[in-house]
């Protein structure tokens, strides 16, 4: 079968050829329909440090996907052949402390998939069936291939309460910008975002973002009393992974205001503690998606109204994955969608 592979230690992604998986007796195997291109599919495309430390050559990559379920493990029950599934991630332990009390994503052992084993860019993919999940038919397999990075969305935007809230979004990433999205959704009142790239702030206005500022030459504080408001952000959402922009958005929070932290910061990043301190911030850091209440939210946002589509900009088929990888690497890009039909 045809798979999407990083075959080489350095810069590039090439189609390989590789054996149909095997089917353990816990497991399911995906037919894959759609799989789309994640900023960590990028890091290893461009073999980067993070990358040359962590993904093993040769090895099939990507996670993010929407197939149907082609075989099914002897031990496995809820699941019919044909039925529509997108798939978490994170392969948990089921035995650490946290897997047993049912909360998998703290797991202390999680393992990726098309990160530490083999991914989702293929005409199959074998993952456990605990970490299926079935799309109602109200979707779209739109929808369903982007569940992965709309789960992160959804996880650290449903981390604090933000109905009536005024939230700060700092990284106009497809992430931040489906961050926005939710926050509308649930009722948020002012949800600012940042960024340095114009194409992708657009994107978060179209969104629903009331505010996309470019920090590079727009001031938040000016933002901030354009809007009315005197106190500052209740709840920020931090997913750019930029030292700078966490830097303003301690200086814009209110006092008792919550962050959630998504964004990867690198190792050097300063942070002024005294606003945390004297502030009395509350800060949670977000890995990946709550295995399954995060998959059951994404559900139903979707149903109560909540448009994303926006967010996915591009289509190719999977012949010219190429152009995907190109498009992502360009900036000008919210999800890039490659179709295996
Ligand atoms: P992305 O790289 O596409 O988006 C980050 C955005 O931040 C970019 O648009 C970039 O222009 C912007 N940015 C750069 N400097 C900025 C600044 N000074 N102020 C505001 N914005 C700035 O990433 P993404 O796929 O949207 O993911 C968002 C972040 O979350 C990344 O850091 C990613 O590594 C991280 N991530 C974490 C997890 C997790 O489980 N914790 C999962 C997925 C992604
Ligand atoms: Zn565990």
């Amino acid at each position: 079968m045809k798979t999407l592979a990083k075959l080489h230690p350095k810069k590039g992604i090439w189609m390989n050829d590789a054996p149909y998986p095997k089917c353990g007796h816990n497991d399911v195997v995906v037919k894959i329909h759609k799989t789309a291109i994640c900023g960590t599919d990028m890091h290893i495309y461009h073999w980067d440090e993070w990358a040359q430390n962590t993904i093993p050559v040769p090895m099939t990559v990507g996670h993010e996907f929407v197939g149907e379920i082609a075989e099914i493990g002897a031990e496995v029950n809820g699941f019919t052949i044909g039925d529509r599934v997108s798939g978490e991630g994170h392969i948990t332990c089921g035995h650490c402390r946290n897997c047993r009390a049912g909360r998998r994503h703290l797991c202390r052992e999680t393992l990726g998939v098309g990160v530490n084993r083999t991914g989702a860019f293929g005409e199959y993919l074998v993952i456990p069936a605990s970490n299926a999940f079935k799309i109602p038919d109200d979707i779209s397999d739109d929808m369903a291939a982007i569940f992965d990075p709309f789960g992160n969305a959804t996880h650290t935007a449903l981390s604090f309460d933000l109905t009536g809230e005024d939230v700060l979004i700092t990284g106009a990433g497809p992430i931040g910008a489906m961050a926005a999205a939710i926050a509308k959704h649930v009722g948020a009142r002012n949800v600012v975002i940042t960024d340095v790239n114009d194409f992708r702030l657009s994107l978060a206005k179209k969104m629903g973002a009331t505010r996309a500022v470019n920090v590079s030459n727009e001031s938040l504080t000016e933002v901030m009393s354009e809007l009315g408001m005197t106190e500052g952000f209740d709840v920020g959402l931090e997913m750019s992974g930029n030292g700078m922009a966490f830097s303003s958005m301690l200086e814009c929070m209110n006092h008792g205001g919550k962050i959630a932290m998504l964004g990867i910061p690198s190792k050097d990043t300063k942070v002024d503690w005294n606003q945390v301190i004297f502030k009395g911030l509350i800060i949670k850091g977000i890995y990946g998606r709550e295995m399954y209440e995060t998959w059951y939210k994404m559900v139903a946002m979707l149903q109560s109204g909540l448009d994303i589509s926006p967010i996915i900009t591009h289509h190719f088929p999977i012949s010219q994955f190429q152009a995907g990888f190109d498009a992502m690497a360009s900036g000008q890009s919210g999800k890039v969608i490659l179709n295996w039909d």
